[in-house]
């Protein structure tokens, strides 16, 4: 039976099985949470975690605001591709910060493969999209339940390019978030305004519909384990980034919308990431800013050199 355990520094552990409840006391009692707290502090002079804490976090027994890079690999690579992509990740990760979770999502025939290829390193999974039905006859469709089969920890929902380009509606994201969440998916919801959006100044008003319309129907419990990508459509795959200012100012916005309906401990603890054109040349800047908790990332993360060096860009 899930059990809540709060704990006194800037984080807290809910939903923990019981057999876990009991590791985490023993972490409590060594002290080993107040590393993880520390971690979870914006620009906080964190200590180094070990293979075992970093694996607690894999396995998600803690819950807390993370860094996260994440990269959306779209329709990109062949299957041998993807799986040197892949393992040259985990070649680097020794050089990744160790409290920044890299998350990886291939297009669904590379899944198994890169899936393979990241097994016991601390790179998780992604898929970039799932079915709006939980199972039967949707010809070309794979579930939610599919992908946590073959070990996806995440699914990527309402990216600009399915709203765009496929029609997705906040009545088909509800669906699939829902389907996500009961076959424990932590979705990393989209949201992002249109160019001649932000040109008639409508940009908070469109990612505010876009959070009331999705991320509103949700229980407190089910949008903890939600991560939020604010990713500017004009932005993606233009080469035209958001200012840091920009953006710190979208998602100081996003998280008070959150807050407004599921109170500010959710809120803050909410990864908030920012996608467009992120790079390594301007992810430093970026993720300095308070509410910017990492990225989603497309085109440089095709590279694996450039993926590392927007990873160690904290
Ligand atoms: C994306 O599509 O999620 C994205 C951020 O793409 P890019 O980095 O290529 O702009």
């Amino acid at each position: 039976m899930p059990v809540t355990i709060g704990i006194p520094v800037p984080t807290t552990v809910n939903h923990v099985p019981e057999r876990d409840a009991k590791v985490i006391k023993i972490l409590l009692d060594t002290k080993i949470i107040t590393i993880f707290a520390a971690a979870g502090r914006k620009r906080a002079d964190s200590p180094r975690l070990s293979r075992m804490e970093r694996n607690l976090l894999t396995h998600n027994i803690i819950q807390m605001r993370r860094k996260i890079v994440a990269g959306n690999w779209k329709m990109n690579t062949t299957v041998p591709e993807g799986r040197e992509l892949a393992e040259a990740l985990v070649a680097e990760l020794p050089n990744v910060p160790a409290d920044v979770q890299l998350i990886i999502a291939p297009p669904f025939t590379h899944l198994c493969s890169a899936g393979k290829a990241i097994e016991g390193s601390a790179i998780a999974l992604s898929a970039q999209n799932c079915a709006d039905q939980a199972k039967g006859a949707y010809t070309g469709e794979v579930s939610a339940a599919m992908l946590k089969s073959i070990g996806c920890g995440y699914v990527i929902l309402g990216h600009s390019e399915r709203r765009q380009y496929y029609g997705e509606t906040s009545a088909t994201l509800n669906a699939k978030m829902a389907l996500a969440l009961e076959n424990g998916l932590k979705p990393i919801y989209c949201i992002g305004e249109k160019l001649e959006e932000r040109e008639a100044g409508r940009h908070f008003d469109v990612v505010k519909a876009q959070i009331e319309e999705v991320l509103y129907t949700l229980t407190p419990e089910q949008m903890s384990q939600v991560v939020v990508a604010y990713e500017p459509v004009w932005a993606i795959g233009t080469g035209k980034t958001a200012t840091s200012e920009q953006a710190q100012e979208i998602h100081a916005f996003v998280r008070k919308t959150i807050a407004a309906k599921f109170g500010q401990q959710i809120a803050d603890d909410c990864s908030i990431l920012y996608g467009g054109s992120c790079k390594p040349s301007n992810a430093r800047e970026l993720f300095a800013r308070a509410d910017i908790d990492g990225g989603l990332i497309g085109g440089a993360a095709l590279k694996a050199a450039d993926f590392i060096a927007i990873a160690q860009s904290y």
